[in-house]
Formats: C-alpha cells, sequence, structure tokens
C-alpha cells in the first residue's frame, strides 16, 4: 500500500484538480487490488475511510481548506466522486456489494424493442360452440352440462337404447375397462352424445325446460378428413305443454339464417333417432352456391347438418321415474343436435378436420 502523505495543493484549476484525484484514486484502486486477508481489508478501509488519519480526511483538511472559494466547488464534486470510488472498492472487497461483472451480466439494453406476447383468441371450435349457445341464449335457452363419462343408462337406456337393440352399433362406443360384474346400466362409458343431459336436466327439474347443451363426445372412430374420436356437440331440449313440429321448424330456421345468413333456406326430411319420434335430418340451402349446385353440395343445393324430432314419450317415461310432471299424455316437447366441428368448417371453409386439434398457431392464428 503506497504511504505517500497526502500532497499539499497550490494550484486549483480544473486541469490541476482532475490530475490530483485521478491520482488518488489510482492509488487507491492498486491498494484495492492488493486486498487478500481480513487484515488487509481493516487496514484499507482504515487508511482510506478513517475518521481521523484516513487519506480522504487528509484530502478534505487540506484540499478544501485551503482552495480558493470559487474553487471550493469543483474541487467538492470531485471529492464526494472519489468517495463513491472508494467505498464501493472496499464494499467489493469485502464481498457485500455487486461486483463489476455482475452488474455487467444484469444490464439490459432498454433501446431494444420489448417482448412481443401474443394475444390469446378462442379456438375456432370454441368459438363456433359459443355462436350457436348465443342463438338459442336469445331465444330463452339456457345452458346444461353434464359429465363426459357417463353411465350406459344415462347414454343409452334412458334414451331409449335399450340392451341388446341394433341403434347402439351407430355409435361406436368406448367403454371403461373392467367393469363386467356391474349391471349394466352402471357401467362407464365415454359418453357417445351430450343427449345424456337432457335426461339428468329432467330428472332436476320439472317442464318447462329449454336448454341447449354444448359439449365433448367420444367415439371409437377411426380419424380422417371428416371425422375424429372426439367431437363437440350442441344439442338442444325444449319441453312445455303443446310444444309442436311447428315449434321445432321455426325454431331451428331462425336459428340456421341467425348462423348462416337470412338467405338461408331449410327443409325437413323423415329420419330415425331412437329419442326422437317422429325424427328428422334438416337440411339448409347451400351456403356455398345459394342452392345453385356445387361440388361443396355435390351439385344437390342441400347441405345435411343437423338432427331433430319430437321427444319420444318412452324418454318422457324414464324422466318421470323420477319427475311425475313428465307425462307424455300431458306434455310434449323436440329436441335437436349439431355438430360443431361441421359447422365450423362450414363457416370457415376448412376441410381437414384435424387441423382443429393439431393445435398448429398457423392455423390458429387466422382466428385472432
Ligand atoms: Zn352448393
Amino acid at each position: 500500500m503506497t504511504n505517500d502523505p497526502i500532497p499539499n495543493l497550490t494550484v486549483f484549476d480544473e486541469t490541476a484538480l482532475d490530475r490530483a484525484f485521478a491520482a488518488l484514486e489510482q492509488q487507491a484502486r492498486e491498494d484495492a487490488a492488493a486486498l487478500g486477508s481480513p487484515d488487509a481489508l481493516e487496514a484499507f478501509k482504515l487508511k482510506w475511510l478513517g475518521r481521523k488519519q484516513g487519506r480522504l480526511n487528509d484530502v478534505s483538511g487540506r484540499w478544501l481548506k485551503a482552495a480558493p472559494a470559487e474553487a471550493k466547488k469543483p474541487l467538492g464534486v470531485r471529492f464526494n466522486a472519489l468517495k463513491v470510488v472508494v467505498e464501493a472498492l472496499y464494499d467489493e472487497a469485502t464481498g457485500s456489494g455487486p461486483t463489476d461483472a455482475a452488474l455487467a451480466a444484469e444490464s439490459i439494453d432498454i433501446t431494444l424493442p420489448g417482448t412481443q406476447r401474443l394475444i390469446g383468441a378462442e379456438h375456432p371450435i370454441t368459438r363456433t360452440l359459443n355462436e350457436i349457445t348465443q342463438v338459442f341464449a336469445e331465444l330463452g335457452y339456457s345452458v346444461g352440462v353434464g359429465p363426459e363419462v357417463e353411465t350406459d343408462y344415462y347414454n343409452f337406456e334412458s334414451m331409449n337404447f335399450p340392451p341388446g337393440h341394433p341403434a347402439r352399433d351407430t355409435q361406436d362406443t368406448l367403454v371403461v375397462a373392467n367393469q363386467d360384474r356391474r349391471p349394466l346400466r352402471d357401467r362407464l362409458l365415454l359418453r357417445t352424445h351430450t343427449s345424456p343431459v337432457q335426461m339428468r336436466t329432467m330428472e332436476q327439474q320439472p317442464p318447462p325446460v329449454r336448454i341447449v347443451i354444448p359439449g365433448k363426445v367420444h367415439r371409437n372412430d377411426a380419424a380422417d378428413a371428416t371425422h375424429s374420436p372426439i367431437f363437440h356437440q350442441v344439442e338442444g331440449l325444449c319441453v312445455d305443454t303443446n310444444i309442436t313440429f311447428s315449434d321445432l321448424k321455426g325454431t331451428l330456421d331462425h336459428a340456421m339464417k341467425a348462423l348462416f345468413g337470412p338467405a338461408v333456406k331449410t327443409r325437413f326430411f323423415p329420419s330415425f333417432f331412437p329419442f326422437t319420434e317422429p325424427s328428422a335430418d334438416v337440411q339448409i340451402s347451400c351456403i356455398f352456391c345459394g342452392g345453385k349446385g356445387c361440388r361443396k353440395c355435390k351439385n344437390s343445393g342441400w347441405i345435411e347438418l343437423l338432427g331433430c324430432g319430437m321427444v319420444a314419450p318412452a324418454v318422457f317415461a324414464f324422466a318421470a321415474e323420477k319427475q311425475p310432471a313428465y307425462d307424455p299424455k300431458k306434455i310434449s316437447g323436440f329436441a335437436f343436435g349439431m355438430g360443431v366441428e361441421r359447422i365450423a368448417m362450414m363457416k370457415y371453409g376448412i376441410s381437414e378436420i384435424g387441423s382443429f386439434y393439431a393445435g398448429d398457431m398457423r392455423f390458429l392464428s387466422q382466428f385472432v
């Protein structure tokens, strides 16, 4: 360590002050660089920062007092800067302060552009599902939900698919394993349609009922361009006194116009579903060609979109086991169901159903 006494200053101009303070800083840095033991550290502190004999104290005693009035300010500025440097050298040597390297590693370039966060957006399936739900919400329907793992009773039996009935073959079902000891109606499966929620709702509340049931369903189907083992449905159920097939037609005609535009026409064809009687398939006029005939509608001008019908008396009979008000002699109702993927594919011109589930940002970002 240097032990030169602090020299007296006779010239106090800027250049002389710069030179004098630079020399002191240089000495302090050399002293700090040589520090090793705790004793040396203590000696450094005493030598530079000591209250009575410290060099900084010496500087302020000799130079500040000797300086003419106009030099006191520039001298004071340099003195304070030197003090900060010496204290930092001491802190760094004791390990209590951050090192230069640590500070450099933490430094950020504030001129760089910030991290861009992607704006989230509804998945096209969710968006379509919400659109459909909204159309019916405006007609006074509320939303019903239920479990995806269902019992055979709610998924099939109560929907008028008796055990062994061939209608069950139309829905290739994923069944939970190792349930052979349970009665058939209690066995668990992945629901093949959202219809079980119709029964669950009727068991919970007497008529009138107006609900739509959006949700995920599962079937053991091989995936191809238009099929997926998991897909989404929106089902609807309306039960009250004097509900007729005209109400069903009017409701669905309105819903299709709300979803696809006021120019869309609907037509109904006889069909079969176990839980409705009579049943119908609904076609809408082709939204691509306006009914003239094109590749999308196979030149027919019509596209088949959903199934519907009047609720079968057998279904009401199952509901009446818990809610006697579902007496088919006194009330009536209709139900309908549609595939959300199919509607989304039509609305957005998507040809591969798998695009919905692949998680490809190039596909999904089109819907932001
Ligand atoms: Zn067409």
